[in-house]
Order: structure tokens, then sequence, then C-alpha cells
């Protein structure tokens, strides 16, 4: 005769109406699919705790001192993990041999098994709990390194076979995974499935509320990776499909750079065709509102930049190699010792000198080290300076303080554009060397 096992990490007692009704004893088992990055029993399947072993009579033996009180209250045993159904064959065994104690046997799953596992034990569970992570294939695959076909074909299965009263599913808000429109939709798909014990609830991210181990920690800093890669995947794909489309008729227009990690300087970088600067404030209107409704969408705080770079423009250069900090230097000394109208005559020779345009950006630029720094990054990424043609910055800003910045450089006639009114007008600001703004000028377009 075969022997049935279970491998137990724990065993907790007296559980009041957390697991159904009653009072419960939970066996937990070990050994889990999944990798869910919070999980709240990473020992089930981090190598980190030695299991103990049971044969049936002797979990029979280990947790028949509730009786009275499961018999009192409608309680019973609980299996959960880990994955309680990589024992199937020991809790059929069980719920067989000790059916007649009158106790409920309760099933806290994830579902992720073969169907046949499903199948062979369903009759014998009373109860069945389904923490669902989340219903959207993408989101569940990430969060659960599972299979989310399998999960969902299970659970039709089980609604079907056990109706709604002998299920309890569970839906949870997932720090930085889904918002709480992604709950409340997850909430309406199980209703449209035909479910009515639905319990919605929060997560806690794993090792804010305890130590654990470093497989688990492993796991959780590679959904982390994998979160922000989806992330800009959904930023790319949002991009695409809500302003490349609706842009191109206009411009010749596509993503040139995509960033590979959300941090506070995450930059945008859109081509353009040179020829085209009519509209390029409303470009910028709808680039930025659509990146502020997919930072809002994905609860992420403003963190970005815009350059547009005009298509071919640096093919127009005579001297396009790469930024030299010694004249920016130079540049900035040679505004000391000047009086307000002196500054302004240097700055318009240096404009006429094509020279200005590295002494721009002053929302961005607060002051001189920072503008240095600018360049020198802006030269580590491995682009030309001046093909920095309009920049909008909006890093921990609320929408409304949204600034943006307009430089514009046409091909045989130089002059800085800060903001351009589209219809009719260019304003120009020109600032000194600690970034103040010292004149600002409108000039009737076709200067
Ligand atoms: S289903 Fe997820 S939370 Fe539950 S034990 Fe497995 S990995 Fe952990």
């Amino acid at each position: 005769m075969k022997m049935y096992k279970i491998n137990v990490s724990n065993i907790s007692r007296l559980r009041t109406y957390t697991d159904g009704d009653g009072v419960s004893t939970l066996i937990g088992s070990m050994g889990c699919p999944l990798r869910c990055a919070y999980c709240f029993n990473p020992f089930s399947w981090d190598g980190s705790l030695e299991p103990k072993t049971y044969a049936v009579d002797e979990l029979y033996e280990e947790v028949k001192r509730d009786n009275i009180y499961f018999l009192s209250t409608g309680g019973g045993l609980v299996f959960g993990g880990g994955e309680p159904l990589l024992y199937h064959e020991f809790i059929k065994e069980f719920i067989k041999k000790y059916k007649s104690t009158g106790w409920k046997f309760t099933l806290e799953t994830s579902l992720s098994v073969k169907k046949d596992i499903l199948r062979d034990i369903i009759d014998y569970i009373d109860f069945f709990i389904v923490d669902t992570k989340d219903m959207n294939k993408n989101r569940y695959e990430l969060y659960t390194k599972g299979d989310y076909e399998l999960f969902l074909s299970n659970l039709k299965f089980l609604i079907d076979k056990v109706g709604s009263d002998g299920i309890r599913v569970r839906v949870p808000k997932i720090p930085k995974l889904n918002t709480v429109d992604d709950v409340k939709t997850n909430y309406r798909t199980l209703k449209d499935m035909g479910f009515s014990n639905i319990d919605v609830f929060n997560y806690v991210e794993i090792a804010k509320h305890r130590k654990i181990s470093r497989v688990a920690l492993e796991n959780k800093k590679d959904f982390d990776e994998r979160l922000y890669e989806n992330k800009i995947k959904f930023v790319e794909d949002y991009i695409l499909s809500e302003i490349m489309l609706k842009v191109p008729p206009i411009l010749d227009f596509h993503i040139k750079k995509f960033p590979n990690s959300f941090n506070k300087k995450f930059e945008f970088l859109f081509e353009y065709d040179s020829i085209f600067n009519d509209d390029l404030f409303f470009l910028k209107e709808v680039v930025i509102s659509k990146l502020q409704e997919c930072y809002d969408y994905l609860d992420l705080k403003y963190g970005f930049f815009v350059i547009f770079y005009p298509v071919g423009y640096l093919e127009n250069r005579l001297d396009d190699s790469c930024f030299d900090l010694s004249i920016m230097n130079n540049l900035v000394k040679s505004f000391e010792g000047l009086d307000e109208i002196d500054k302004e005559k240097h700055a318009l020779e240096l404009w006429e000198e094509n020279k200005w345009e590295y002494i721009e950006f002053k929302y961005f630029c607060h002051d001189l080290n920072h503008l240095k720094n600018f360049y020198v990054n802006f030269k580590d990424h491995g682009y030309k300076l001046d093909s920095k043609y309009i920049l909008s910055n909006a890093y921990d800003v609320c929408p409304s303080d949204f600034v943006v910045h307009i430089n514009l450089r046409k091909t045989g006639k130089t002059y800085n554009i800060v903001e351009e009114d589209y219809s009719t007008h260019l304003l120009v600001q020109k600032f000194d060397k600690d970034m103040n703004l010292i004149s600002q000028s409108i000039f009737e377009k076709g200067i």
C-alpha cells in the first residue's frame, strides 16, 4: 500500500474566521510552482527551512487536539502553502480517512497545477480560497512568474464544477504592480465570471515587514527590474498608439530613443523632420499631455525630459564637433564685470556669433554648476550639444507647474526661441551668467 506523506513548513492553530467559517488549523505545505514577488511564505520554496514530514495518521494525531473547536464552530483544517495541490494525493487520502470527523476541509491554492490534479481532488474539498494575484495576464505573469492561461482555465473549471458559494477569491492591491483602478477591473472581471465571495485587500511589500532570505530577496529584485522594463514598454506602447499614430500626418515623427530605466531624469528623445517648425508648440503639448496620462496611469511621479531633435539638422552644421567645456567657461567669464546694458550688448554679439545656445535653458540650469554638469552628462551620453532643440522638464512637479522651453534654431538664421506662439510671434529670452532673465523680446514670425 502506498504511503502518502506531506512536507510541512508550519502548523498554525486556532485561527478564527480567517480561512472561512469557524476555528481552523492551517497546514502550511512546502513547495510552490510560483515565485510571487511579495510571497508571505518564501521559506516554503527558498530552501531556508527544514520541513517536517507527516504521514496521514501522524498529521491527524498532531491536529486532533482542536477537534472540539472545529466541531463547535464549523471549522476544520486548511491546507495552504506553498501550494498544497503539490500534495493532492496526500490530502485526498487524509480527507477520505477522516471525513467522518465532521471537520471542514478548506484548500487555499493558487491553482497553478495541471487540471487533472484539480479534477482529482475537487470533490473532496468543502471550500476553496483562491488568491487571484491579478486578472491581467501581463501583470499576473510578471508578479508570479507563472502561467496565466493555466490559472484562468483552472479558475473557470473550478467555478463551473463547484459554484460560487464554495469559493472565495481574493483580489489584492499589489504595491507597484497594479493601481486602484486595476483592482476594480479585476473585481469586475471576477464578478462577470460569476464569483460573489470576493475579498479585496492590500499586500505588503516583502522585506518591508520582515527579514527575508537572499533567494527571496533576489526574486523580489528580479521583479522590480522586470517591472521597470514592463512600465517602460507600456509607456512606449502608449506613446506609439496615442501619439505616433496621430502625429505622423503632420510630421515625419518617431521615437529616437527610449530610456531603459525610470529615474529622476527620464529622457524621451523624439525626431522630427527638420523642415517642419510651424506646429512645434502643438506637438509639444500633445507629447507632454500623453506622457502625463501615462505617468498618472502608472502612478509615477513626473520625472522626464522631452527632447525634440530635428532630423537632418546636424548635417547642415559646418562644425558639429563635441562640446568643449572651456568654451562655456570663457563665455561665462566674458560677462563678468559688465553692467546690465553691456551684458545685453555682449549677449547680442555672442548670439550673432552663434554661441548663445550654450547659455540657455533657464529653468533647467539654475546655476552654473548645474549647467556644466548638464553639458558634461549630455556629452557623456553621446549626444551632440547642438541637437538639443526643444527641452521640457517636468520632474517632481505638479502638472500645473509644467515648464516647457523651446530653443529653436533655423538653418541660415540664428536665434533662440524660448516659447513660441504658433500663430503670430516668437518669444525670445536672454539670460545672464547666473541664468537670470535679462531681456525678453517678441518678434513677428519670419524675422
Ligand atoms: S503562491 Fe505565491 S505567495 Fe503563495 S506560496 Fe507560492 S509564491 Fe508564495
